[in-house]
């Protein structure tokens, strides 16, 4: 019976154990995420790539597609909504851009 027990215990303890990474990963994807600073329209590289935090208000420009946004360029970072043309800032799902490129 204490065997048993001893043996649920260390299953339970190895299970935790495993678990481990990949809740610390969760987190601190969550808190790098927590981390980026919302990028500001009025940014000198946002004005200059006529950034907007919502697409259709774009949709004058010669380079916007319809549908296109941050959600589905390739540039955008999900895990964070982070933007590879706008380091350390995050970027509005349904905003843009007009280095928009289409996600493969
Ligand atoms: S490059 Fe893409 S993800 Fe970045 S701001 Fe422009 S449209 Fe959004």
């Amino acid at each position: 019976m204490a065997n048993q027990s001893r043996r649920k215990f260390m299953r339970s303890s190895l299970f935790g154990i495993a678990a481990l990474p990949f809740g610390a990963s969760l987190l601190s994807q969550h808190a790098f995420a927590q981390e980026l600073e919302p990028l500001d329209p009025s940014n000198p590289q946002a004005l200059a790539l006529n950034y907007v935090k919502v697409a259709e208000e774009a949709s004058a420009h010669a380079a916007y597609k319809a549908g296109s946004n941050c959600s589905n360029c390739m540039f955008f970072q999900s895990e964070n909504n982070g933007c590879m043309l706008f380091p350390q800032k995050s970027v509005e799902v349904g905003g843009w851009c007009q280095s928009w490129v289409q996600k493969a």
